[in-house]
């Protein structure tokens, strides 16, 4: 058996006190306002995909690119590198789906294992996009059965906070540490490293907010942001605005989180995030998760719905259905949320 995961059982990277005053008003979530709730983790699995397959078309281009070529790019029209069908999603929604269905299959519990099998399943159907660190963290996996690479810098990529989402999902009202050991469960197949744990963590924290907050209500995601970058200062929104983001989670998130405090409402800001060019693809994925999950459905543009791949929306809507239902909040489980 291999040593253990050097990074899993930290403490979370969130301030100590935001955790545990959350987790102090943890309870069951009231039946009369389980619809909205399921409603909004709907609006996040679509916010996902719409984000990803209207991004996909602007991959490393830079924002001058984008302007010559799309003006302001605002439709899902496919093409891009990969050449893809208008409303294809790419990895970041393909290996949701495969985490989501990992979870499932073990009746709402995270495991590395289970999640690790998913990917290399996904992995063997010759996915039309595929990261460095994600080919790499799966085929060691292969070979060792392992579910977790080694600690390393150069694994701070936003190869896992992109296909977090089922994991935020399903852990809804469970105890923040039993949140943050599911997501590094999943994260930690491909991207060990303490920076992309912190970023997946403020995602999660965002998301979990969003689900919550009265709709729209954005001084709920500053807060999170603020404290985030509290902690981890590289994830400040502040500075100069993020122009062609790279892979690197520092840039991918201070691109989101600019483009959710400049802008009002969930087309605006993701037009806003797509138009910067680089990995815009999963810039728009992360995105989506949070506006999504914070506008609810209504703020989803019918139109972009109508161009996404009919199979992907069912199965987003359907996953995220299951997934909430799973989650302490709604089922009032006190059964673990993560295994190993
Ligand atoms: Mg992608």
């Amino acid at each position: 058996m291999a040593d253990a995961d050097p990074l899993l059982d930290l403490p979370p990277a969130m301030p100590e006190a935001w955790w545990r005053a959350r987790d102090a008003a943890l309870g069951v979530w009231p039946a009369e306002d389980l619809e909205r709730l399921r409603g909004r983790a709907e609006a996040a699995y679509l916010g996902l995909a719409l984000g990803d397959a209207l991004g996909a078309t602007l991959e490393f281009m830079t924002p001058r690119e984008v302007a010559a070529f799309h003006g302001v790019h605002r439709e899902i029209v496919g093409g891009g590198w990969l050449h893809l069908k208008p409303g294809r999603v790419t990895d970041d929604t393909e290996m949701s789906l495969a985490l989501g269905r990992a979870i499932r299959e073990r009746g709402g519990v995270v495991s590395a294992r289970a999640a690790a099998e998913a990917f290399s399943a996904w992995m063997s159907r010759k996915p039309v996009d595929i990261g460095h660190t994600v080919r790499r963290g799966i085929s060691a996996f292969r070979r060792t059965g392992v579910p977790w690479v080694p600690d390393n810098p150069q694994n701070a990529g936003n190869g896992a906070v992109m296909r977090c989402l089922p994991v935020v999902l399903a852990t809804f009202g469970a105890p923040w540490p039993q949140v943050v050991r599911a997501l590094r469960l999943q994260g930690h197949i491909t991207h060990t490293c303490a920076l992309a744990d912190a970023g997946m963590e403020a995602v999660a924290a965002l998301v979990q907010v969003a689900l919550a907050a009265p709709r729209g209500d954005t001084a709920a995601l500053d807060d999170v942001i603020a404290l985030a970058a509290s902690v981890t200062p590289e994830l400040s929104p502040e500075g100069k605005p993020e122009a062609g983001p790279s892979g690197f989670i520092v840039e991918t998130l201070r691109a989101v989180f600019q483009a959710l405090q400049t802008t009002t409402g969930f087309e605006a800001a993701m037009v806003d995030v797509v138009n910067r060019g680089g990995d815009a693809d999963t810039t728009g994925a992360i995105l989506g998760m949070i506006a999504g999950a914070l506008h609810g459905p209504e703020s989803l543009p019918k139109r972009w719905l109508k161009k996404l791949d009919p199979e992907t929306r069912a199965a987003c809507t359907e996953q995220a259905a299951a997934l909430i239902g799973f989650s302490p909040a709604v089922s009032g489980a006190k059964r673990a949320v993560a295994t190993d």
